[in-house]
């Protein structure tokens, strides 16, 4: 019998707002989790970066959550200087719990400017908060967005989410969704193909504790019961669409 590794997936880790990056560094690519380290200033990404120069399996991410928007948006600069420096772009997107029409579009105006830059790139991938601004967030990516973008810790509507999908976005699952009855009815109506793992750690917690990359078993867990299959098979479907997001142009075979 050969041996099979199943690598699991997380497309959305605050690895830098842990107590010690560093260590958990070491968890994740002892686990050998394929993970994307999010941050949410321009102005720590280097911080990020550096920390993770030589990981096998974590990849740095930039940066500016919309709710620092309000507070960061002096730092957009220091973020289209170091947007060349990696492929991976987040926490970035919108955020409509405030009712602030100023804060809202310069939520929106940053947003717009994350995606121009990003078009122009042409390879990236981005890791998009949608928070009771789903639709507006939709709208803004289009239908010809030249690279990958992945709806972190999606809550809008079912049909939100299938025109997404249609429009050729992705969504990426996390624990504290498997546990909603909300979260699961969405799960449910996700075509498995656009489906991807994140832990948004350390903001999700399990049982107090902050979730860290492996905790995305318990996602697969949950993907292999809806997807009437094994755990392994399903996190194995996982993998594959995060091979296929990465590589577009592959060919479908590959062993
Ligand atoms: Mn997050």
């Amino acid at each position: 019998m050969t041996e099979h590794r199943t690598c699991l997936v997380d497309t959305h880790c605050h690895l830098d707002l842990y107590p010690d990056p560093a260590a958990l560094l070491r968890t994740i690519e002892e686990a050998g989790v394929y993970t994307v380290a999010v941050t949410n200033a321009p102005s720590v990404f280097p911080h990020t970066k550096r920390l993770t120069e030589r990981a096998r399996y974590v990849r740095p991410a930039i940066g500016l959550h919309p709710e620092l928007v309000k507070t960061h948006a002096g730092e957009r600069s220091l973020f289209w200087q170091h947007l060349s420096e990696t492929r991976y772009v987040g926490e970035v997107g919108l955020d409509h719990v405030t009712t602030d029409s100023g804060e809202r579009s310069l939520q929106r105006e940053v947003f717009a400017e994350v995606l121009e830059r990003c078009a122009a790139a042409g390879d990236k991938v981005l890791t998009v908060h949608s928070r009771r601004a789903a639709s507006t967030v939709i709208d803004m990516v289009g239908k010809e967005f030249p690279g990958v973008v992945i709806l972190h810790w999606f809550s809008g509507s079912v049909r939100e989410a299938s025109r997404a999908a249609a429009n050729g976005l992705y969504f990426s699952l996390n624990p504290a969704m498997v546990r909603s009855k909300s979260g699961q009815a969405l799960i449910e109506s996700m075509d498995p193909s656009r489906v991807l793992t994140e832990t948004d750690g350390p903001f999700v917690t399990l049982e107090k504790a902050p979730a860290t990359p492996p905790d995305v078993s318990l996602v697969v867990r949950h993907l292999a019961g809806v997807w009437r299959t094994s755990d392994e098979e399903a996190a194995g479907r996982v993998f594959g669409t995060l091979r296929r997001v990465l590589n577009p142009h592959a060919p479908e075979t590959v062993s």
